[in-house]
């Protein structure tokens, strides 16, 4: 398994970066345009359920001020004639018929006696006034709109009343007209039909807070107080707001109070209904966004892929490590920003310093330093190296004849020059594939693969003889002795085989030196290796 950090790449991160971005301003802004749409529907609703209110109060305003008028005209008209029974009857008549604003008339005089009453059927005239609020009507002498109440026969009213007085200003009596609320007259179309079909309604509250008019007729005479609205009402306040109504429902409320009588009328649209076009608004809007959003998101990728992409190779070519080929390939990558090409130029001089450094170290490590042949140290790993894989080999074991006297007589430095000098010949006549080496002092050993004895007896035989047809640097031609083994025909492992090849040295310099020995073994004849 890959650590996290392994198989997470800065495209990856930057892709999913600039998703979140996007995600979170594309839900952002969808938010934002939903959250304002709500709020300005709200706000329109409010302002037109305000409205709507003032508008609907003003008009009952009207109606109950136009209705108290008709009532004074028509007292002022019978003051004089409160004898005429049939003025009386047609004075009725005509308010309850050509106006449509009254449900029942009654004239009565100021002891509370019906004198006349239409509509007829009703059977008013002749009876003695009870309900306390027409009483007091009389007693009172004014202008008066009652407060709504329950008739005897359950139904809600108000009613509208003028004292007639004479032209002499004597105290005639009352004309009074009620209107029963949810009957049909103008008073019922000015509220009822103007609801609207999405849920919205209106009601009326009276100056203590009952209700007067509702769209459910069972709610006519409920105590509404507790609502906020109806509270701000009966104080006299006019406005609109948000408000739960009895059912826990958000109400956009418009509120608006009645002058003359001190009610208040509340036009109100279901909060959910009022923002229910948002969603879909919102919806057709993400739809209308979306290829634009695809779009932008897919160049948006492409340009990261860009912005990444050379922090992306210098990555891949760092994770392969500093090889010369890939340090080439480094300095060609194109990059078009800062902070990739301060990485690059670091990762080149990095990479140049360890590189140099590492093969420094690896020369000064594998490299006999006054003759540039391979050391004893590398020596010994390819031996054993070789010996491992069972590769077949012959090492030749070379020992400079004499060297001791040249630095006796020449001096070291001369030793050294030919010590240098001996290593080149020896270069010269070994093969490329041959390794070269100092084993110690002035001695050497020559490893050379996939070779017999015999061809490597006949290259140090050749070496031999250059050797002696060339000036070495202390002036006269060097000799050497040398002995020879070949692995794994000889030896079964280079312990062994340096063991053998130095004692074959050693063989050759006890015969006199400038020769060449192959070691013997006791089973292997010497003419074995050299046929
Ligand atoms: P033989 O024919 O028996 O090999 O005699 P030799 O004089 O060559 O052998 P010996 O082992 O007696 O002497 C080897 C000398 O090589 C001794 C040492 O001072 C010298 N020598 C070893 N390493 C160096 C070197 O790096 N530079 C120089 N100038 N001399 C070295
Ligand atoms: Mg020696
Ligand atoms: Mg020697």
């Amino acid at each position: 398994m890959q650590k996290l950090s392994e198989r997470l790449t800065l495209k990856h991160l930057f892709i999913g970066v600039l998703s979140l971005a996007f995600l979170l301003s594309v839900v952002s802004s969808m938010y934002s345009s939903y959250q304002g749409n709500v709020r300005l529907l709200e706000e329109q609703t409010l302002e037109k359920n305000r409205v709507y209110a003032l508008k609907l109060s003003q008009m009952v305003n009207l109606y109950l001020s136009e209705s108290l008028k008709r009532l004074e005209y028509s007292a002022l008209k019978i003051a004089n004639n409160m004898n005429d029974k049939e003025a009386l009857l047609d004075e009725a008549n005509r308010l309850l018929l050509q106006e449509n604003t009254f449900n029942s008339v009654i004239i009565a005089n100021p002891e509370g006696l019906i004198i006349e009453g239409a509509p007829s059927e009703f059977g008013l005239k002749g009876k003695q006034i009870i309900s306390k609020e027409r009483l007091e009507v009389i007693r009172n002498q004014e202008p008066f709109i009652s407060p709504p109440y329950k008739s005897i026969t359950g139904e809600y009213l108000i009613t509208i009343s003028q004292p007639i007085f004479s032209s002499a200003g004597e105290y005639q009596g009352v004309i009074n007209g009620s209107i029963y609320i949810n009957e049909s007259n103008f008073f019922h179309k000015v509220l009822g039909e103007h609801h609207y079909q999405d849920g919205s309604y209106v009601y009326v509250v009276d100056s203590e807070g009952h209700i007067i008019y509702h769209l459910n007729k069972n709610r006519t005479g409920d105590n509404v107080y507790e609502n906020e609205v109806v509270k701000k009402l009966t104080l006299g306040e006019s406005g609109a707001q948000l408000v739960k109504n009895k059912h826990g429902v958000d109400m956009l409320a418009g509120f608006s109070t009645v002058e003359l009588t001190g009610w208040g009328v509340v036009t109100q649209t279901p909060k959910s209904v009022a923002i229910d076009s948002v969603d879909n608004q919102v919806i057709s809007m993400l739809l209308i966004e979306l290829p634009l959003i695809i779009s932008s998101m897919i160049i948006v990728f492409i340009v990261a892929g860009l912005i990444v992409k050379p922090l992306q190779n210098i990555a891949i070519i760092a994770e392969n490590s500093i090889q010369e080929s890939e340090m080439k390939e480094l300095k060609q990558l194109n990059v078009f920003y800062y902070e990739a090409l301060q990485i690059k130029n670091a990762l080149i001089q990095s990479f140049s310093f360890l590189h140099n450094q590492v093969s420094f170290l690896k020369d000064q490590s594998t490299i006999d330093p006054l003759t540039s042949l391979t050391n004893r140290r590398t020596l010994d790993t390819v031996l054993q190296s070789w010996t491992y894989q069972g590769k077949e080999f012959s090492v030749i074991m070379i020992d400079i004849d004499h060297f001791k006297l040249i630095n006796d007589t020449k001096g070291h430095a001369i030793g050294d020059e030919v010590l240098k000098f001996f290593s080149d010949q020896m270069k010269k006549v070994t093969r490329e594939e041959d390794i070269c080496c100092r084993f110690g002092g002035e001695e050497f050993l020559i490893l050379l693969p996939e070779t017999t004895v015999k061809q490597a007896y006949n290259i140090a035989e050749y070496f031999l003889k250059i050797l002696a047809d060339t000036e070495s640097p202390s002036g006269q031609p060097l000799t050497f002795s040398a002995g020879i083994a070949s692995f794994p025909r000889q030896a079964a492992n280079s312990k062994e085989l340096i063991e053998f090849a130095d004692k074959a040295l050693y063989a050759a310099k006890r015969a006199g030196r400038n020769r060449i020995i192959i070691a013997n073994q006791k089973n292997t004849p010497l003419s074995d290796f050299l046929s």
